[in-house]
């Protein structure tokens, strides 16, 4: 299939990129570089400087490549960042997004896939959640990739879309050539490896006063391969007028405090850790109950294991510790 990959610049797009071009599928990717690397573009793929929300340039995308369907990436999606800038990711995040729907409307594509998040669940009810849980993000981030499903409910009755929003839970790791390299790094897999390595002086532990067994918040991390791959599936099974989303997660949480001792366990290294205050937006326990993807989209996670996921991310950390460069 051609493929649009929008924020194919950056970390879980590159890597689904690189999953697509190995499936055989065609990639045009369309980035506007504000947080992606141009090296992380594989080679195989065509690339567009564009923002999404630039029609002209994206429809010139749409008609050049013969695109089918998009995998939609772009966004802003640091829930912290969400509350103190609310503005900023309702027009990047719902009217960008709704601009692209518009171009892709009007170059007749009708296929979509959209990285959504856990956050749209806030503070669940019943842990490990199922997609039918009650959605009430707690973050302006969770309410922007709600508002973004919500449109691709609408548009799969009214205009035929079929769309696929697959809810990531924390992605983590690497591939052996794509990893992850924010700046400023804000998630806490990347933080706690740069602390290992020497480049930060400790981490930071957000809460220790959460309703959990060590008073740290659970998350439940998942390797960034295992997400590219349920990706290409979700393009497979595609079907129009249909609106579909699934959790993707292992099922299986762990405490800040747990991450950072596997950790020192795959690096070796001291990492020194302090209590801080809780960030806003961050719920207690987020923990996916993922049987749907299993089931629909016959999605089996090949790194389930922690130590897995972090000793991808630690060998890619060594081999890059500059990330992309400058
Ligand atoms: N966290 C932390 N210190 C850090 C970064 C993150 O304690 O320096 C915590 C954060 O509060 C959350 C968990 O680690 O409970 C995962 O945060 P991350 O930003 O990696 O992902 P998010 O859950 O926001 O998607």
């Amino acid at each position: 299939m051609n493929v649009l990959v929008t924020g194919g610049a950056g970390y879980v797009g590159s890597i689904t990129s690189e999953a697509l071009l190995a499936r055989g599928h065609r990639v045009v990717v369309v980035d506007d570089l504000r947080t992606g690397h141009r090296d992380a573009v594989p080679e195989g793929a065509a690339f567009v400087l564009a923002d999404v929300a630039d029609a002209e340039l994206v429809g010139y995308a749409l008609e050049e490549h013969r695109v089918e369907a998009i995998l939609h990436f772009a966004a802003s999606s640091l829930v912290g960042e969400s509350m103190a800038a609310p503005l900023d990711y309702f027009d990047n995040n719902v009217s960008g997004a709704l601009r692209l729907w518009r171009t892709a409307l009007r170059h007749g594509v009708r296929r979509v896939v959209v990285s959504s998040t856990a956050a749209l669940y806030g503070t669940p009810d019943e842990v490990p959640i199922p997609e039918t849980a009650r959605l009430a993000p707690e973050s302006v981030y969770g309410e922007t990739k709600l508002q973004l499903e919500r449109a691709l409910q609408w548009l799969a009755t009214t205009a035929g879309v079929g769309s696929v929003a697959l809810r990531y839970f924390n992605a983590a790791g690497a591939s052996p050539t794509r990893g992850e390299d924010h700046r400023p790094e804000t998630h806490l897999i990347p933080i706690v490896l740069e602390a290992a390595a020497g480049r930060r002086p400790k981490v930071a532990v957000f809460g220790d006063d959460y309703p959990t067994p060590d008073g740290t918040a659970v998350r439940d991390y998942v390797h960034v391969e295992d997400l590219a791959a349920a990706h290409v599936r979700a393009l497979e099974i595609l079907e129009p007028g249909v609106a579909r989303a699934f959790n993707l997660g292992n099922g299986q949480g762990y405490s800040v405090r747990q991450v950072i001792d596997v950790a020192r366990e795959v690096t070796g290294r001291d990492i020194v850790a302090e209590t801080s205050p809780r960030r806003a937006g961050d719920p207690p326990v987020l923990v996916a109950d993922a049987a749907a993807a299993r089931r629909d989209l016959d999605w089996t996670p090949r790194h389930p294991d922690l130590r897995d996921i972090v000793a991808t991310a630690w060998d890619w950390h060594r081999a890059n510790p500059e990330g992309y460069g400058a």
